[in-house]
């Protein structure tokens, strides 16, 4: 059994004065693997002090400077990459490809934020005025548990590069992944303070950061609920706001697409991270004339997937979180029967001689997007089939929707899919299932979120422009 028992503060690992625990589970067994000490708001105060004092110097550091602790941090980071893998299969039943690929990118956040930095100006000039991009001050990071370490890496290196210093706040849920990074992280040997790292509840040590008068911003990863809070216990301080909320992720599949090779796609964006991801394509639009060889080829792709436990390479479907996602999932599984949806695929229970918190890969079909399967996010393995009659139609139930964040387009045709995608509501198209982008932006439309992540959008969220007006000498 693991027991975490310290927080990172001011440069150091310390006892927390916060004495509540919890328990940290094996999704896929469904078995308790150790304990977390969390921090309280006196820790959380603390952070903020240390990271006010460590401010100071950091802002007024150079590039030259901020990029070496980058790469240090990267170099750290990298060393880990195992590990970080090895945490998020263990600690929330991460499929081994995509927890591959997310231990990955946490390592690369600091090699990709170097890039942008080096064609970064600060200084600007307007006609008569310098205008300088200046850091914020302390910002709040807070993230999900759900591909916990990637968060963490890309919002702090972010942040440093602006030349703000940090408390971050990661999920209670994810205590292993943040200590895997917290130590690499420590070993980059950087000045005391930059950076805080305090695991603890939301309404214990989130409330402390969204409210303090000394946080300048807060960059919050999770769902829109919660986010939406953050707004309300930010809004009295006024602070700068990064959000990156929930999702309901249309794809598009076009009547020129072939539905063979086109529907696996979907399913794969769809069961992304066994569907607890943001940016999964739960929302699967196909053409009306088409939908009974879609619905075949979706039966046999979801019933034709490897649901198991992440240390089966085979496996592309994990299990869920925990026991309470479990059952809000079967609870939208239910929903979709009452609600007068077909299934095609999956359905209620766990699948056969499983016995951690598995749901069977679900497809719905004759769903109408006004249903609340449609509509909520479920972060689970289900997906709904969608009918449309043309392109128009198409469009306009892609953009139905309180969210958008992502979406997918699935066709023969670029020219299409490029006019298509300039009209719809998400603030990614990913057409063809075209690879990552890290320094192009990303973010929400609509109640996804405010504000984007990476590159120079990212940089800038974590500035603010200063107009320096001075007589000609
Ligand atoms: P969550 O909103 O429950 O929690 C996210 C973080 O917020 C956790 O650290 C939690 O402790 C903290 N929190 C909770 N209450 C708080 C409060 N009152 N004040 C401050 N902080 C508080 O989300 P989750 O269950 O950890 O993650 C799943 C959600 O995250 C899904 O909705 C998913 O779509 C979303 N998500 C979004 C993105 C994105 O980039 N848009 C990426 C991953 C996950």
């Amino acid at each position: 059994m693991r027991s975490i028992d310290k927080i990172y503060l001011d440069g150091a690992f310390r006892t927390p004065h916060g004495t509540e625990t919890f328990t940290l589970m094996n999704p896929s067994t469904a078995t308790p693997i150790g304990s977390v000490t969390l921090a309280d708001e006196e820790d959380a105060k603390a952070a903020i002090a240390a990271a006010k004092r460590a401010f100071t110097t950091h802002s007024r550091t150079g590039k030259a400077e901020r990029i070496e602790m980058l790469e240090a941090l990267g170099a750290a980071v990298s060393r880990r990459v195992g590990d970080i893998k090895e945490a998020m299969m263990e600690e929330y039943g991460a499929p081994q490809l995509f927890a591959g690929w997310s231990a990955q990118h946490a390592a690369d956040c600091f090699a990709n934020t170097v890039r942008t930095l080096k064609d970064y100006e600060f200084t600007r000039r307007i006609n008569t005025t310098d205008v300088l991009m200046t850091p914020l001050g302390v910002v709040a990071l807070i993230t999900p548990w759900n591909a916990n370490a990637g968060f963490i890496c890309s919002k702090l290196a972010t942040a440093l590069a602006a030349g703000c210093t940090a408390v971050l706040k990661p999920s209670e849920m994810s205590a292993i992944q943040t200590q895997v990074v917290t130590d690499a992280l420590h070993e980059a040997g950087l000045p005391a303070g930059l950076f805080n790292i305090v695991t603890g509840r939301g309404d214990v040590v989130g409330s402390v950061l969204t409210s303090h008068p000394d946080i300048a911003k807060v960059s919050f990863t999770g769902s829109t609920a919660v986010g939406k809070g953050i707004v309300r216990a930010s809004a009295d301080t006024l602070k700068r706001v990064t959000l990156e909320l929930g999702g309901k992720s249309p794809t598009l599949i076009l009547d020129d697409a072939d539905l063979a090779a086109a529907i696996p796609m979907a399913l794969q964006a769809g069961f992304m991270n066994s569907g607890q991801a943001c940016i999964a394509g739960t929302r699967i639009l196909v053409p009306e004339s088409r939908l009974e060889e879609a619905k075949a080829i979706a039966r046999k792709a979801a019933n034709a997937m490897t649901v198991g436990s992440p240390a089966d390479p085979e496996s592309r479907v994990g299990p869920m979180v925990s026991q309470k996602q479990w059952d809000r999932v079967q609870g939208y599984i239910r929903l979709g029967l009452e609600e007068g949806a077909e299934l095609v695929a999956g359905g209620e229970g766990k699948p056969e001689g499983l016995d951690g918190y598995f749901v069977k890969p679900t497809v719905f079909a004759n769903v109408t997007n006004d249903q609340r399967i449609a509509r909520e996010e479920i972060f689970g393995p289900v997906v709904c089939l969608i009918g449309y009659r043309d392109e128009e139609d198409a469009i306009a139930i892609a953009n139905d929707s309180l969210y958008g964040l992502q979406s997918y387009i699935l066709s023969g045709d670029l020219v299409r899919a490029r006019r298509i995608a300039a009209r719809l509501e998400t603030g990614r198209v990913i057409i063809n299932g075209a690879p990552h982008e890290p320094l192009a932006p990303f973010g929400g439309f609509k109640q996804s979120g405010i504000g984007r992540e990476f590159g120079t959008f990212g940089l800038e969220a974590y500035l603010e422009p200063k107009s320096v007006l001075a007589p000609a000498a």
